[in-house]
């Protein structure tokens, strides 16, 4: 008998996604955090890509626009160095907002506390220990050392993860020598803005908004919000930086003088942040019942997207790891885990990786590589293509027993006639619970789902993309069918996922 079922160690964005997706699948985690309450450190300023869909269907994508302080921005994104410009698209194909990691991170600790999930903060996880039946952590609290036992302990302790190590995950990849420094101050005397977004100063004459690049690193300008200037300084060779430190406005002064050559007026700062990339992936998500999710498993060297891959390792652990806790998972159910996601991992790393080779250069080489790619963006398929890498929402998995165009993708939202009234796909999904969804009147589909305890749905669409879908509790399609669709296939990819 252990003490719980999962200990999470970290209350970032991955171990409170995943302490909320494990209530919702009827497992008791315990979060345990190091810090006594949540650093003041400012991290992301966004949250991009696949997971949006996903907390739309959980029904919390109204609490984050509701938690929004800015206006969302245009959809415009950098990437490396490159401006991929999307407000040509009525439906934009990478979708973002202005969320602060401290905001989101409260938002998913109401979520997952309120679903009955608790987290100790000021509890640091020192050691580890596992056998065939348990693992145990060493936990420094408040009130002194104690242990803990859990059928499963999952390290969502971040890039630097002490959990990985422990465990004896290797972490290979680069860090690299670049260190950014971010601002967003307001506008101070003897600084002019031009309506185009340029800036002019005393001593440098005008600066353009975008990317000026010299022989010491690259000066970024921006504005997302009225009367704020976006500043970034990229150098090259900088020596390593703590992320846990806090930043200063000194610091970014003294960036820019290095950049540029001479300063430049700053008003109050809003925000200051700075951080050196690494891409790194650890070698193994699992070794027994210890796991790793979120920046413990991959840092990528680009901003915008890493709580994505994060929070969505901890939607796809989340109703495995309850299935194997439960008894019913299928063999190899708890190890796709580790299939799916190191490959989607890996597959963020490779876009991530290119925005630093597209990002890097100042000679005129890397420039005509920035200009080509600059130009392949004005073609609309590459601009989606290129979104959707970077969203995640191109990401496939095996899914047995269909060769359906749907089988292994993210459900689509679409409506739903039935019995009871209208409804969505995605609302059908809010409870995370595996559905059926029966457009066609395939009785015999639905029997085979039902006595593998999979719910089962029936329903009217219009343009229906598929006659039956099977939808995994994380929105992936594990099997879809059309009129021809065999009952073996159904059979195969219910055994394969639910043990049916
Ligand atoms: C300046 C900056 C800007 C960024 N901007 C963006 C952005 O705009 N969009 C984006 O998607 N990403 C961004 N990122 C990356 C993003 O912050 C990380 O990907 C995210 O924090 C990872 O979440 P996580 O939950 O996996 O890990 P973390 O957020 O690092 O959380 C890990 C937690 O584990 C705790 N912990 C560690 N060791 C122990 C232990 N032994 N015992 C108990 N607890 C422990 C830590 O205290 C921490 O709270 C940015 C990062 C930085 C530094």
């Amino acid at each position: 008998m252990t003490d719980v079922e999962v200990i999470i160690v970290g209350a970032g964005p991955t171990g409170l996604m995943l302490a909320a997706e494990l209530r919702l699948a009827g497992a008791s985690p315990l979060v345990l955090e190091r810090r006594p309450e949540q650093g003041k450190t400012p991290k992301a300023h966004g949250l991009s890509g696949q997971i949006l869909d996903l907390l739309k269907y959980r029904g919390l994508l109204d609490r984050v626009h509701e938690a929004l302080t800015e206006h969302v921005p245009a959809h415009r994104f950098p990437f490396g160095g490159v401006h991929v410009d999307l407000t040509r698209f009525e439906e934009p194909p990478l979708k973002a907002v202005p969320l602060r990691q401290q905001t989101l991170e409260r938002l998913l600790e109401d979520h997952a506390t309120g679903l009955g999930a608790e987290v100790r903060r000021g509890h640091e996880v020192t050691g580890v220990s596992q056998d065939g039946e348990s693992v145990t952590a060493e936990v420094r609290g408040p009130d002194g050392p104690y242990q803990v036992t859990a059928r499963y302990l999952v390290g969502c302790d971040g890039g630097r993860s002490p959990i990985r190590a422990l465990a004896g995950i290797p972490f290979p990849g680069t860090t690299y020598p670049e260190v950014n420094w971010i601002g967003q101050v307001s506008i101070p005397e003897g600084l002019t803005v031009h309506d185009d977004g340029d800036i002019e100063t005393p001593e440098l004459g005008r600066i353009k908004a975008g990317f000026t690049r010299t022989d010491a690193g690259v000066f970024a300008l921006g504005s997302l919000t009225p009367g704020i200037l976006f500043i970034q300084t990229t150098e090259d060779d900088a020596g390593e930086v703590d992320d846990d430190m806090p930043m200063t406005l000194t610091e970014l002064g003294d960036s820019i003088r290095r950049v540029l050559g001479a300063d430049v007026p700053l008003g109050d700062p809003v925000r200051l942040s700075r951080y050196q990339f690494s891409a790194r992936q650890a070698e193994r998500y699992r070794e027994g019942r210890i796991l790793l999710a979120g920046d413990a498993a991959h840092l990528l060297p680009s901003t915008g997207t890493a709580i994505n891959v994060g929070m969505s390792d901890s939607v796809n652990l989340a109703w495995k790891l309850a299935a194997e806790l439960q008894g019913r998972a299928p063999e190899g159910l708890l190890d796709t885990y580790h299939a799916e996601r190191h490959a989607a991992g890996a597959r963020a790393l490779v876009q991530s990786q290119a925005q630093v080779a597209l990002r890097r250069g100042h000679d005129e080489a890397a420039e005509a590589l920035r200009t080509v790619f600059q130009e392949l963006l004005d073609d609309e398929q590459a601009a989606r293509r290129l979104s959707a890498h970077v969203a995640g929402t191109d990401l496939r998995y095996p899914a047995p027993g269909s060769g359906h165009a749907l089988a292994g993708t993210f459900v689509p939202d679409f409506a739903l006639e039935t019995d009871e009234g209208t409804t969505s796909v995605g609302e059908l999904l809010r409870s995370a619970r595996p559905v059926l969804l029966d457009l066609a009147g395939r009785p015999e589909l639905r029997d085979l789902a039902e006595g593998a305890g999979v719910d089962v749905r029936t329903a009217k669409a219009d343009d229906r993309p598929a006659d039956v879908l099977l939808i995994r509790p994380d929105g992936y399609v594990a099997w879809a069918g059309d009129t021809d669709a065999d009952a073996d296939g159904l059979r195969e990819a219910l055994s394969a996922w639910f043990g049916g």
